[in-house]
């Protein structure tokens, strides 16, 4: 399958399939990716031992001169101190302006890597190569960034891609917590955009937790093309792209408040939906969009209901500095219905704190 990322004079091409790792130097060709300058590839521990020798012979193998650079599995890489040893490491292998920077990982490679393209000369050249289920989501979009100890993703820029390569057999080592939390991106795509392919997720979660590859791409086309339709209207996020958001008000305060370890950034973002279509149906949403979303959501395999012991008045604080925080509202995605939502300006936090302590007694 192919899609295009409609943004003018910086369109691309998204492809997915299996086995697209075997033509990905026919693919670089085709879309002008340079013999000529040394190309670099960044990838993390995980997909090294798994993927990185096979990307590398394939692109050697038709022409391109081909270094690599591997950084610590885990979100502490996307630091500024990666970000110095990669350009580093990018000068010592005489990348130039004409280079590409290879990212072959999941998000937190396809940050860090695209930001390094972003920033090294003033911006190069660069592909995502994405081997996460989350991954059809960062990889899409051009947002790029690296973590400060203060907050994440403070250090970024907007840098689009060449072009992504999903290859779906890179999917098959992933470990089935990284599946299911890859999953809550999709269903978010759907539930903001397109009932008739939440309908779809539901019937076929079993297919999607197996890996079939007929369903992972339809699945991961779906969802690209959700994010590729928001980004294409609203680049650089004026208005629109905050729909992307959906569940993840809620979402990022679990994360900070339960630690990274705890809950994965899909996890945490389930609970938020949850949380989210509960919030709908007070504000007059039908109920079906508090139940269609919690099975779709417990059918991939993810958690709904919110770690007791995480303190509510923590949670609360920490989505209050989020900054769409004022005076006692908050703005949230709610949905109306399944597949289309709406930016709410004025959710009362005393409501939103009720929702949080309901979802601590959510049935399972
Ligand atoms: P990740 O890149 O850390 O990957 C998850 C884990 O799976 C890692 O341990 C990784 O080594 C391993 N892994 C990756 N591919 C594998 C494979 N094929 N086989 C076996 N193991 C594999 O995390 P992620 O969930 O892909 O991405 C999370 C990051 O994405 C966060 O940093 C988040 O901020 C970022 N993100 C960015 C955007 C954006 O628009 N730029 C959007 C969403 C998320
Ligand atoms: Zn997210």
């Amino acid at each position: 399958r192919e899609l295009t990322v409609e943004l003018g004079e910086r369109s691309y091409p998204i492809y997915i399939g299996e086995g697209l790792l075997d033509k990905a130097g026919e693919l670089f060709e085709r879309h002008g990716i340079s013999k000529k300058s040394p190309l670099m590839i960044i990838t993390d521990t995980h997909v090294a031992e798994r993927h990185l020798a096979h990307l590398e012979s394939v692109l050697q193998s038709a022409g391109f001169t081909v270094g690599s650079a591997i950084v610590p599995a885990g979100e502490t890489s996307k630091s500024l101190s990666e970000l110095g040893r990669l350009t580093g490491i990018a000068l010592e292998s005489g990348l130039d302006r004409k280079s590409t920077i290879v990212a072959l990982g999941g998000g937190v490679v396809g940050d860090l890597a695209g930001f390094v393209a972003a920033s090294y000369m003033r911006g190069i050249k660069f592909v995502q190569v994405p081997t996460t289920i989350l991954a059809h989501d960062s990889s899409v979009g051009g947002k790029v960034a690296v973590n400060h100890p203060l907050a994440k993703n403070i250090i970024g820029a907007f840098h689009q891609p060449e072009l992504v390569l999903y290859d779906l057999l890179t999917l098959q080592t992933l470990p089935e917590r990284q599946v299911k939390a890859g999953l809550s991106e999709v269903v978010k795509h759907g539930l903001i955009w397109d009932a008739e392919f939440v309908a779809w997720c539901d019937e076929n979660a079993g297919k999607l937790l197996a890996l079939d590859s007929d369903a992972l791409g339809y699945a991961l086309y779906k969802g690209c093309s959700v994010k590729a339709a928001v980004v294409s209207k609203d680049e650089r996020e004026n208005d629109l792209r905050a729909i992307l958001n959906l569940g993840h008000t809620i979402g990022h305060a679990l994360e900070a408040v339960a630690g990274y370890n705890e809950l994965l950034h899909g996890e945490a973002i389930a609970i938020g939906m949850i949380g989210s279509a509960k919030l709908a149906v007070q504000l007059g949403a039908p109920e079906e969009v508090y139940q269609v979303t919690k099975r779709v959501l417990s059918r991939v395999g993810l958690p709904v209901r919110l770690p007791e012991h995480l303190d509510t008045d923590e949670i609360m604080r920490a989505m209050m500095h989020d900054k769409k925080f004022q005076e006692g509202t908050m703005v949230f995605i709610v949905p109306t219905a399944i597949g289309t939502v709406e930016i709410n300006k004025s959710v009362s936090s005393a409501l939103v704190r009720e929702i949080v302590e309901q979802l601590k007694q959510e049935a399972v």
